[in-house]
């Protein structure tokens, strides 16, 4: 089986892994980790993002009150019990995996050191690049395509609830239509919403591709990674 990419970051928000009942909900978390096992099986060396908005985002925070910075660092700590919890997702499956956290807490994981990040993808091992940048007033999507710069990534993989970017909300109207393909500027200039203004610049500045994809359905990503059409470009 042919693998276009030898390297990916995959992002993932943390509303995919919100349940019914859990903020992280372990069914999500193992059927997420299932899905990448399928890429290390493949040889495919994986770096993950997760976002932290399933527990907290600094914005929402600061609208009632919270200091921005307060609140951003609450949202980056969210991240790290999202990969703590992935990773232990993977670990049940016997998928190595390494978090690797922007703030040190040496009890809870690794820090995150570049180098130290290339030997663990270069051994097959999953790095799960916890708390963000690091820094306030920036997003996971912007950490995600910091991580993929440094590490060398070929391609962001960005996973979201629909299969795609589309010219209005498909759920809401039937006529919608699905891009195959989109300019960073024609993502910028028409405000769509896939990743903020700061994220897409970086991957813009660096020729980094974005694919946007449904990671929820089984297989998705797999194919995704194989070069199979069947979300939308950003390049
Ligand atoms: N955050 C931050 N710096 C970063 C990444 C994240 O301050 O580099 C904070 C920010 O408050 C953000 C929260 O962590 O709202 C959770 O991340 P995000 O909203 O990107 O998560 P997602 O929407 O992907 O679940």
């Amino acid at each position: 089986m042919h693998m276009k990419y030898k390297r990916i970051l995959l992002k993932i928000s943390g509303e995919t892994l919100l349940g019914n009942d859990h903020n992280i909900d372990p069914a999500t978390c193992d059927f997420v980790a299932s899905e990448i096992k399928q890429l290390v099986e493949a040889k495919v060396e994986v770096a993950i993002v997760l976002g932290g908005g399933n527990i907290f985002r600094g914005k929402a925070a600061e609208d009632h009150g919270m200091k921005r910075t307060t609140g951003d660092y609450i949202g980056m700590l969210a991240t790290v019990m999202n990969s703590l919890a992935l990773r232990s997702a993977f670990a049940k499956i016997g998928v190595d995996s390494r978090v690797m956290s922007a703030l040190d807490m040496p009890k809870v994981c690794e820090p995150f050191i570049r180098d130290k990040a290339m030997r663990h993808l270069e051994k097959g091992r999953v790095v799960i690049a916890a708390a963000g940048s690091g820094n306030p007033y920036f997003s996971t999507d912007t950490a995600a395509a910091i991580r993929a710069c440094e590490l060398d990534c070929e391609i962001v993989f960005k996973a979201t609830k629909v299969d795609g970017i589309y010219d209005k909300d498909p759920k809401k109207y039937s006529d919608a239509i699905k891009f195959d393909r989109l300019s960073y500027l024609d993502v910028i200039n028409k405000k769509i919403e896939v990743m903020d203004s700061t994220a897409i610049a970086l991957c813009m500045d660096n020729d980094l591709p974005i694919y946007v994809f449904e990671l929820m359905k089984h297989g998705n990503i797999k194919r995704a990674v194989m070069g199979e059409k069947m979300g939308t470009t950003v390049q």
